[in-house]
């Protein structure tokens, strides 16, 4: 049996694993891939268990009256077709919509996007990234003119001398990053985790900040402030690299540390340290992730870190700098090529005329035929029924991964008529009008791109089960039938994708398959086939119009919703190690089931014994907008003011705030006012919610 050199179909990691198919299943091996160095973690280890699972959509199935009959292709396409022509020559071009995700190769992205806005001439389109990586990729935009999640290899953080990492938890998220860590403790560096939670991260970390959730800006300018007192900015590298420092250095005036130590709870000593250590020990890195980003000043915050690191002279200079870690197997790359609202391949704004001009030619319509941005994620789903009426989702389930999901379920069900595909029936799924039977990733082509920019290959292990199609060949099909060609071929869409991206940010034109075989990836922008690639960015400029970074004052703004006397908690989402995402995939793995049967809810002793609540109980958790019980595990390592509950299965969503980050649309998942109570025996004991 022939072995195929492929990467893992979860996280941004993309490690690199080897896949041979035997009789019965596929044996799944590590790689020594330069991200991974023949890492892997549980998930990855155990994800071709899903390639057979008994659970796995064969055929496409369609409704009949509250359940799911199985169908041809030719029905649940026509059905599909059918519902489109309905609705746009009723209700208009936008009523039809779609939903994508961070999971999709680039081919797939690039694909869904040009579908929407060519074959459907629809602008409403948004994906599940804008819940992932928004609020960082704008601040980064912004700031330093381009969002590329780590601007350097993750082998570089093995070199940096100090990390900050701000709401991050690449030791549960990510295990096989750690080694960089790792190896960068034990060459002496010196690691900061900001937590509410003592994680697995935390707990190897030389300091521990344990701010209250929605207050990372305030700490971060509390940081800059003690910089700025105590001689520590780089004014040089501010002078010649960086725009606006003054207004900043006003903006931080107030966040004295006496003042932040009580916004955030941390004390002002660790401040003080954590300041000395990224100023004085050498290469050193600020690396942000959800924790600190999905709130509803997530832009703000991680505007603060940047100023921070460009205060400190730290951006652009060898084993240093500010980067975000990517979350989505392609997280990356799935937002730089079109499934986002107001965005066209290589990263270009859906509002220039210059970029949709160039779009255009590339896709041979004229740029007046592109339909304008459309809205961001939730606003899409807060008006299903109204102005979307049918909604095609794919590699998302935003059943339970939306925010406020309760509501969105509700709007889910307002729909004419909702298409999704999948590789199982998902909670969102279940529904829907027509279910379409995808390909996994070891029975596809394509490419990814992962958390440092690198492009990298997913190639075909075995075929598809026969009547499982690729979405690429769904697009293609449902084009046709709307009277457009497309092709189905990944290589031929990549080779658009190239032409499309060419001049634009995220610039794919000189990348090839066979170089990235040859290369073991290519790392973007890479504007023709004989440019290297480009592992680091930032060390001649920025490609903003001065040159310069742009540094831009931030001030903190309580969470959209603080506790009070009825909801006397903070609620803060997050992953555990055994799952991903909305755990459609893992929770259907058996190894990964075994270790963690069910979402636990972890609270402090104090706050558990205020309440009555014993390791173990069942807790109902309560918030303005739904409900949710879990099991109880006490812990000493978290806020006593705070509870934290997984996001991978049905429930913790149901308690998130939809509020909006201005700049990103990012929803509020890691800040919102809870109450609790134990549920011995099925009944409920409050005992008052001081
Ligand atoms: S770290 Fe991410 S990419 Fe690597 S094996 Fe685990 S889930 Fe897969």
């Amino acid at each position: 049996m022939t072995a195929t050199d492929t990467h893992c179909p979860y996280c941004a990691l993309q490690c690199g694993m080897t896949l041979t198919p035997q009789v019965p299943g596929v044996k799944l091996e590590p790689r020594d891939f330069p991200v991974n160095k023949g890492g892997l973690c549980a998930k990855g280890f155990t994800a071709a268990d899903l390639l057979d699972h008994r659970d796995r959509l064969l055929t496409p199935l369609v409704r009949k009256g509250n359940g799911l009959r199985e169908a041809t292709w030719d029905e649940a396409l026509d059905r599909i077709v059918e519902a489109i022509t309905h609705s746009q020559s009723r209700y208009g071009r936008d009523s039809v919509g779609a939903f994508g995700g961070g999971g999709l190769t680039n081919e797939k992205a690039y694909a869904l996007g040009k579908f929407v806005r060519v074959s459907l001439k629809s602008a409403s389109i948004d994906y599940n990234g804008r819940f992932c990586m928004s609020s960082a990729a704008t601040a980064a935009n912004r700031s330093l003119g381009v969002d590329r999640g780590l601007p350097f290899p993750l082998e570089d953080v093995a070199q940096a001398k100090t990390v900050l990492l701000v709401g991050a938890n690449p030791a549960d998220a990510m295990p096989p990053s750690m080694q960089y860590l790792d190896a960068g403790r034990e060459n002496g560096a010196r690691h900061i985790v900001v937590d509410p939670r003592r994680t697995n991260t935390a707990a190897g970390a030389h300091l521990h900040l344990q701010p209250l959730p929605g207050t990372d800006l305030a700490l971060a300018n509390g940081l800059l402030h003690i910089a700025v007192r105590e001689g520590y900015v780089d004014e040089d590298y501010v002078r010649e690299r960086t725009t606006g420092f003054e207004a900043v250095r006003t903006a931080t005036n107030s966040y004295w540390p006496e003042r932040v130590e009580r916004m955030t709870g941390v004390p002002e000593t660790r401040l003080r340290e954590t300041v000395r250590l990224l100023a004085t020990q050498g290469p050193a890195m600020i690396l942000t992730a959800r924790g600190a980003e999905q709130h509803s000043n997530g832009t703000d915050t991680a505007q603060a870190y940047l100023n921070l690191a460009l205060a400190l002279g730290l951006v652009g200079k060898p084993f240093s700098g500010y980067g975000t870690i990517t979350g989505q197997g392609n997280g990356q790359g799935g937002r730089e090529h079109g499934q986002k609202a107001d965005q066209l391949p290589g990263y270009r704004k859906l509002d220039d005329p210059a970029a949709r001009a160039h779009v255009a030619e590339v896709w041979g319509i004229d740029p007046d035929e592109l339909p304008g941005p459309g809205q961001s994620a939730y606003e899409m789903l807060d008006q299903l029924g109204e102005k979307v009426r049918v909604l095609m989702v794919l590699a998302s389930n935003i059943a339970v991964s939306a925010p406020n999901s309760n509501r969105v379920l509700r709007k889910l069900k307002d729909l004419d008529f909702l298409v999704v595909s999948d590789i199982f029936l998902s909670e969102t799924a279940e529904l829907a009008d027509v279910v379409l039977p995808t390909a996994q990733w070891a029975e596809e082509e394509g490419t990814m791109t992962n958390l440092e920019g690198r492009v990298i290959r997913r190639k075909r292990a075995l075929p598809p089960p026969p009547d499982v199609r690729t979405d690429l060949e769904v697009l293609a099909e449902l084009s046709r039938r709307l009277g457009r060609e497309e092709s189905s071929d990944p290589r031929t869409v990549f080779e658009e994708l190239r032409r499309a991206s060419a001049g634009g940010i995220a610039d794919y034109a000189g990348i090839t398959y066979e170089r990235i075989e040859a290369e073991d990836g290519v790392f973007w922008p890479c504007p023709a086939e004989d440019h290297p690639g480009t592992p680091r960015l930032f060390a001649d400029g920025f490609p903003t119009p001065s040159g310069k970074a742009r540094m831009i004052p931030v001030v903190h703004r309580d969470p959209a919703e603080m506790p009070d006397r009825q909801f006397p908690y903070v609620l803060t989402t997050g992953r555990n190690m055994q799952q991903y995402q909305s755990g459609n995939q893992t929770r259907r793995v058996k190894a990964l089931t075994v270790a963690l049967p069910e979402p636990r809810a972890e609270l402090h002793p104090d706050l558990a014994r205020r309440h009555g609540i014993a390791d173990g109980d069942l807790v109902e958790l309560r918030s303005r907008r739904g409900a949710a019980v879990l099991r109880a595990r006490l812990s000493d390592g978290i806020r006593p003011d705070t509870v934290f509950a997984p996001f991978h299965w049905p429930g913790a969503n149901a308690l998130t705030n939809p509020a909006l980050d201005p700049h990103s649309r990012m929803p509020a998942f890691k800040a919102c006012a809870v109450a609790i109570s134990c549920l011995k025996d099925g009944t409920r004991h409050t005992r008052g919610t001081d």
